[in-house]
């Protein structure tokens, strides 16, 4: 049975980046027979000049009956304007919330031929290889009451929520437990256990479901302390699991360690392992139309599109292969441009995946 996929190349260097993980997709599903059937859509700002709304309800039907998704990046100086609701953001959010794409997995990989690019010390990420998943859908970046009030006396002050139900936790807590079963059986659980009562729940559940998952070691750090460690000896991580704010923070930090925000890609899934894939990084409207952006951190999405929601490993696989192929040859964008390297545009670097594949 085919699989369909919906590309939504968004915005800024979005349709760059698109373009070329959509030439690897196809040369993937022919050489693997994957039977994939491709459409695309606007989404964020590009839908709001073509529609009026970042989230036309056309995409949003489209998404819902895709087998995945993979979107480049929305926003830009030119939608800045606008109100809150109509920002080219709500789409993405739109997309997150209306497919309950709870689970978002970022990894953090160093890359051994990018190793200069790092911050830290050789010695101390060489190797790097953690995944860090973030519950995306609830947390005090949705929970109810927000907002400002006036206060008596006329002070305003401004409130949000923390709140998270067991069903939450506990379905974020088994993609995590699921994901560290696929790679090396340690789980790291972050939360703020000596001082919100929610992440004592959260805390209580991961130790409920480890009894489920008996060959994963599952330990507990409070997130000051995690933060800490990404820096001081991040390779004591496998597998992270937490709430959607620490995620937030934690997963921009361990993008950093590897010094490469173009290389680095995400999951974000549903229940039914439907899910949207997309870069780290932003639609970089700095650079956007030069031709000059990285493709292959939304060519490894494709990759991680492949293995998660396409069950398509082998291609998943030959794609990263591939990606490290075109870097033994010194391919590198400016972004990771290197003393030896050679510098490349976006479309040569695609090109240069695509023949070694
Ligand atoms: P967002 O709010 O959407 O995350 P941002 O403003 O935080 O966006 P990015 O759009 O990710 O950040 O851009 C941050 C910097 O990284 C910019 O200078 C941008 O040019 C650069 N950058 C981001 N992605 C790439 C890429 N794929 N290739 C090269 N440079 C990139
Ligand atoms: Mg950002």
């Amino acid at each position: 049975m085919s699989k369909s996929v919906l590309l939504l190349p968004g915005d800024g260097i979005g349709p760059e980046i698109v373009a070329e993980a959509e030439k690897v997709l196809h040369k993937v599903n022919e050489q693997f027979d994957l039977g994939l059937v491709f459409d695309s859509a606007h989404v964020g700002g590009a839908a709001i000049d073509a529609t009026g709304v970042p989230l036309p309800d056309d995409t949003l039907d489209k998404a819902r009956k895709a087998d995945a998704i993979l979107l480049g990046a929305v926003g830009g100086p030119k939608w800045d304007g606008l109100e809150m609701a109509i920002r080219p953001e709500k789409g993405l959010l739109g997309l997150r919330s209306n497919l309950e794409l709870f689970g978002n997995l970022r990894p953090a990989i160093l890359y051994p031929q990018l190793a200069s690019a790092s911050s830290l010390k050789p010695e101390v990420v060489s190797g790097l290889d953690i995944l860090i998943v973030r519950e995306l859908t609830g947390g005090i970046y949705f929970g109810q009451p927000r907002g400002v009030r006036e206060l008596e006396g006329g002070e305003r002050q401004g409130y949000n929520t923390y709140v998270y139900s067991e069903s939450e936790i506990r379905r974020i807590g088994r993609v995590a437990f699921e994901a560290a079963q696929q790679r090396n059986k340690k789980l790291c659980s972050v939360d703020k256990a000596n001082v919100l009562e929610v992440t004592v729940l959260w805390r209580e559940i991961m130790e409920e479901l480890s009894k489920d998952y008996p060959d994963v070691e599952l330990s507990h750090m409070y997130v000051d302390n995690a933060a800490m460690q990404l820096v001081r000896a991040p390779k004591q991580f496998d597998v992270i699991v937490t709430g959607n704010m620490f995620g937030d923070i934690l997963s921009d930090e361990a993008a950093m360690l590897t010094g490469s925000i173009g290389m680095l890609p995400s999951a974000s899934l549903n229940s039914d392992k439907q899910g949207m894939y997309e870069p780290c990084h932003g639609s970089a409207p700095d650079i956007a139309g030069q031709g000059i952006a990285n493709p292959l951190a939304t060519i490894l999405s494709a990759a991680m599109m492949l293995r998660y929601s396409l069950q398509a490993e082998d291609a998943a696989q030959a794609i990263e292969a591939a990606v490290s192929k075109v870097l033994d040859q010194g391919l590198r964008t400016a972004d990771i441009m290197s003393d030896d390297g050679r510098k490349v545009t976006t479309r040569e670097m695609g090109e240069a995946v695509l023949a070694a594949l």
